[in-house]
């Protein structure tokens, strides 16, 4: 193998000898690519077309041994390292330029235990591909609403979806996760075992280690869920919108009311006449029994004259993959999100506004509730530190054409500054696109980023893991 030029951390330029190239190659169970090699593209290429990064060279883990050695090699060379999961990060951290590019998706092993309800995922794992396992039990663990998103990095930064009101955040029901250190050891993080890791990687994302493996606790879901769509025409965004804060104030942990605001798409169940005109459509899962999910749905369901109410009974698994079409690979994406403990009147007209100008047609507001279960954990148990929201907005920014950048990405920006005067200020970090920087420490972190700061400065301290929302090590 030829010698490789790359860049260091801070940008030097170096190159690494052919034989230390071997000896890397020699020791992996997985692949290591170079560019051109096959595997390379498939690997450095994610869910956001914005992202077209080009590492030095890719190792694609097959195991922990990989795992350990790429970062051990990192350290030793003093590389840029980025760390793939499920590559679906809008800001595009699963890969870096003229750097190591660890790549997990290989890394695809999932066992449920049905007796103890628990379930041991690699990094490589898709929700999609979780769900299918656990299913097959009649179980679940809570994670997002896109089924081609990664366990490892939803996960990290703290993942909510449909079930979380009802169950939780995934970290809160992650019981221990392998993690390989900086200093390129394997080590087990529970409350038991390394506990301030564990507290870390429970919002922290990627700043603490590499994680080889999940252990997460199960619960009974499905396998059939009341679930589904109601649409309505956006004149009537307004007046629904103020039922939609009523309703939600009261609603039960295991329903979830979600909305979104866009052009509608040519759904089968939607009159032809309404593709491509702005609507007000509403996603709702009830967790739990069918019959007191229709109760729980009564009055959302009873709001105005709706264009469409496909809510029914739909395997979970199907639910879980609905707004997959919305949201396939390849396309341009920018994102920009606040959080909220209440729904004020003036938020909901600036909604509306912005919804009314959309940039493209792939543009859509989306509101999710969380609230429930995910608010009664302490703000300072887990380095997640958001537990008193009842919404976040996602500005969800997507189009084609790179001609369009610079018109959606304005739109998405200045709506997001409409909003800040109603906002908390807060921010989840799994929602931040690239240039958010500045937002890290007070608004993804808050009052937790001091400990998660000095806890990097003895764990991590040269700033190893650094290709992500970033806690510098601090005293
Ligand atoms: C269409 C779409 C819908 C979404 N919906 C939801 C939702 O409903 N709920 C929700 O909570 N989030 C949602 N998200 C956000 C999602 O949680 C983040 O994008 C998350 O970072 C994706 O994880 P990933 O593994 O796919 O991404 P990647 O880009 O691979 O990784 C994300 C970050 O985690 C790090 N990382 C990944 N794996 C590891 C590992 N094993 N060890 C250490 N660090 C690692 C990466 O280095 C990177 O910094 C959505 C994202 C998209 C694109």
């Amino acid at each position: 193998m030829n010698p490789v030029t790359l860049k260091t951390v801070d940008g030097a330029p170096r190159t690494i000898t052919s034989e230390a190239m071997d000896e890397l190659r020699a020791s992996l169970r997985g692949a290591l690519c170079l560019p051109g090699e096959p595997g390379y593209d498939q690997a450095r290429t994610i869910w956001n077309a914005m992202i077209d990064r080009r590492p030095a060279f890719i190792v694609r883990a097959s195991g922990a041994n990989d795992v350990m050695r790429a970062v051990a090699f990192a350290r030793m060379h003093g590389l840029r390292l980025a760390v793939r999961g499920g590559g679906h990060n809008i800001a595009g951290n699963a890969v870096c330029d003229d750097g190591l590019m660890l790549d997990l998706t290989p890394m695809k092993s999932v066992r449920v235990d049905p007796v103890r309800r628990t379930v041991r995922v690699e990094p490589g794992v898709t929700l999609a591909e979780l769900d299918r396992e656990t299913q097959a039990f009649g179980l679940a663990v809570p994670v997002g609403i896109n089924s081609t998103t990664g366990v490892a990095g939803l996960t990290l930064g703290a993942g909510f979806g449909w079930t979380s009101r009802a169950l939780g955040l995934s970290i809160d029901n992650l019981i221990s996760a392998d993690v390989v250190t900086a200093d390129g050891k394997l080590v087990e993080a529970s409350a038991e075992s390394d506990p301030d890791l564990f507290w870390a990687i429970r919002g922290g994302g990627g700043n603490f280690g590499v994680v080889t493996s999940f252990k997460f606790k199960l619960h009974r879901v499905g396998p059939e869920v009341l679930s589904g769509l109601i649409i309505h025409p956006i004149a009537q965004a307004r007046e629904l919108l103020h039922e939609y804060r009523r309703i939600t104030a009261g609603a039960p942990d295991e329903l979830a009311v979600w909305f979104v605001m866009r052009k509608a798409p040519p759904l089968p169940f939607l009159p032809a006449e309404w593709h491509g005109k702005e609507i007000l459509a509403f996603a709702a899962c009830y967790t739990g029994d069918l019959e007191k999910g229709k109760q729980a749905m009564t009055a959302l369901r009873a709001l105005g004259k709706p264009i469409a109410d496909v809510i029914a009974p739909h395997p979970f698994i199907a639910w879980q993959a609905i707004l997959d079409p919305l949201l396939a690979p390849g396309m341009r994406n920018y994102w920009k999100s606040h959080s909220f403990t209440t729904l004020s009147d003036g938020a909901i007209d600036t909604l509306i506004e912005y919804a009314r100008k959309l940039p493209s047609p792939d543009c859509e507001v989306a509101f999710a509730q969380l609230g429930g279960a995910i608010n009664k954990v302490a703000a300072n148990a887990t380095a997640y530190p958001h537990r008193d929201l009842q919404y976040v907005v996602n500005i969800h920014t997507r189009w084609g054409n790179p001609a369009d950048d610079a018109t959606c990405i304005a739109w998405a920006r200045a709506l997001f500054d409409a909003l800040t005067p109603h906002a908390t200020g807060g921010v989840y970090v799994n929602f931040m696109p690239e240039d958010d920087e500045k937002r890290v420490r007070t608004g993804a972190y808050g009052a937790n980023y001091e400990r998660l700061a000095r806890f990097k400065a003895k764990d991590a301290p040269e700033n190893l893991f650094r290709v992500n929302q970033n806690i510098r090590p601090g005293a």
